[in-house]
């Protein structure tokens, strides 16, 4: 089993790094994230002090993701860095986006949370397939042909048209 803990207790004052990986297991966790597969290095330094933690994210590698526009999925390459403030205090609490208080009395710290949501904002809304360099669309051709047909077979399906035809007749009765 993976672990995503920052062990702080042991530590001392002053820097240190971590390394920690997240692939396609890390999301089972997270089902409404729909990603299946991923290769992400997450790259910590943590500067523990008397009271608090600095910790500095370099989150960086590919996420699978499912185009918005024909389905078939494409490699989305992600590279960002994070800041999150860990301070101690009384009880769990969360101050803001990038501040957060642990209860003293912790050794560890999970950071499954927090990876996942920073892996998150850095998708788009929309997520489709890039541009060929020669600015045709990435997207699966055949898929899109199939899409596409089917738009246009709803559009002069027969039944349809028999039913509009149906509706018609009544309404000039
Ligand atoms: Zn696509």
């Amino acid at each position: 089993m993976k672990t995503y803990l920052l062990p702080f207790a042991g530590l001392k004052n002053g820097g240190h790094h971590l390394d920690y990986h997240v692939d396609g297991t890390f999301f089972e966790d997270f089902p409404e994230s729909e990603i299946q597969n991923a290769n992400i290095h997450v790259h910590l330094i943590m500067e523990k002090q008397e009271n608090m933690l600095v910790l500095n994210f370099t989150i960086d590698g590919v996420l699978q993701v499912t185009c918005d526009r024909c389905l078939d999925e494409f490699p989305f390459p992600i590279d960002k860095e994070e800041t999150l403030i860990v301070k101690f205090g009384q009880s769990y609490e969360e101050i803001s986006d990038d501040v957060i208080v642990l209860p003293s009395s912790e050794h560890a710290f999970d950071l499954h949370q927090h990876i996942y949501e920073y892996i998150m904002l850095a998708l788009p809304i929309q997520r489709i397939h890039p541009d060929n360099a020669d600015g045709s669309s990435g997207c699966d051709p055949e898929m899109m042909e199939r899409l596409e047909s089917m738009k246009t077979d709803n559009a002069i399906d027969p039944r349809w048209e028999a039913l509009a035809q149906l509706k018609k007749d009544n309404n000039t009765k």
